[in-house]
């Protein structure tokens, strides 16, 4: 994989481009994937958006999302783009499981093939072009970088810098998490510029949601989370008829494995939930106990030292048997 910047001169020739974010896209993934979208679209690309699934309602108000295309939905069309790029973007995932049903036929992309990621252990080779940066905040703020680095700083607009914004707001848990640079805090700052009302963009991504939803926070607070004081850690289950007794959308429940974290002394915490078609997990720490390594280890995944997830093909019991034992084995990382 060369360096991003090797690209910068070649922007000057508009081509066919298509963008790709991780399935399930979270704040940054969309956010990031507009963001160059609106940024490409001033330099006349030709450009076309695509998720591998379906996304959370709270991420629609973001200027372009009307236009990105869900790969479950709409697959014919996203084929026919994917087989006319000259040029494909991976943003906010390295490894190609994480689009899901796009894997196969990505692999194959007779295109230049671009990286930008912050997460660990990319699978480098399959890449031409790219930059993969755990050190960075998100990869809204890598994509910033990137207009900035490339020249066209006067490009950013408000449109661009609600994207942006919207993606590291999410991925430093609204400039709390250690990746809050003062970097971070100055790119704010020429966002700002642009007139970006940021008041609104918090408001759309925590203040937008159904009754069902915080119902259903309430529940599984009180019912499905049981805490390990011996190994400064929490745990909350969901069975799949919880989802279906809430009504449990796409995004739904983004945040909940943060809660037990507000426990005094808790140092890791996960969620499993049963989403009937496999059973998904998330994991979060404070400190230095290592999630990405405990998600590779024991459940599939991946992420960041204190943010990742991963999956299980067995039962939610089982997983929940497995996720226990894990706990134990590495309990003294944990006190
Ligand atoms: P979440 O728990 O919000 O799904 O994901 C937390 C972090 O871990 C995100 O940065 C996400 O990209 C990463 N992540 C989640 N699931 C997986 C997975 O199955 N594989 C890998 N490699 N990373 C994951
Ligand atoms: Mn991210």
């Amino acid at each position: 994989m060369s360096p991003i910047e090797e690209i910068y001169p070649l922007f000057s020739r508009p081509k066919r481009t298509v963008i790709i974010m991780h399935q399930k896209p979270d704040a940054d993934a969309m956010g990031s994937s507009l963001g160059l979208y609106h940024f490409l679209r001033q330099l006349g690309y030709e450009l076309t958006v695509i998720s591998p699934t379906n996304w959370a309602d709270w991420l629609k108000w973001m200027p372009g999302a009307g236009n990105v295309i869900d790969f479950e939905f709409s697959t014919e069309k996203a084929l026919a783009a994917l087989e006319k790029a000259e040029w494909v973007f991976c943003l906010d995932f390295n490894t190609l499981a994480r689009t899901r049903n796009m894997a196969s036929r990505l692999r194959k992309v007779d295109a230049t093939r671009i990286l930008i990621d912050h997460h660990q252990q990319p699978e480098a080779d399959w890449f031409d072009y790219g930059i993969s940066d755990t050190g960075k905040s998100s990869t809204s703020e890598m994509v910033y970088d990137l207009i900035a680095g490339s020249g066209h700083g006067r490009l950013i607009d408000i449109d661009i810098a609600a994207c942006l914004y919207a993606g590291v707001m999410s991925d430093t848990g609204s400039f709390r998490y250690p990746g809050a640079t003062a970097s971070v805090h100055r790119m704010v700052a020429a966002l700002k510029d642009t007139g970006l009302n940021h008041t609104l963009i918090h408001e759309h991504l925590f203040d937008n949601f159904l009754e069902n939803r915080l119902r259903f926070t309430g529940f599984v607070l009180l019912n499905r989370m049981e805490i390990f004081y011996e190994h400064n850690a929490a745990l909350i289950a969901i069975p799949w008829k919880d989802l279906v007794r809430y009504e449990i959308k796409t995004g739904d429940t983004e945040g909940l494995v943060n809660y037990p974290l507000t426990i005094q002394g808790i140092r890791m915490a996960a969620l499993i939930i049963d989403r009937d078609e496999e059973v998904k997990c998330s994991f979060r720490s404070k400190g230095d106990f290592d999630v990405n390594v405990f998600a590779r280890k024991y459940f599939e995944g991946g992420g960041h030292v204190n943010a990742a997830g991963g999956r299980s093909t067995e039962s939610l019991e089982a997983t929940v048997g497995r996720f226990v034992e894990a706990l134990k084995e590495n309990s003294s990382q944990l006190q």
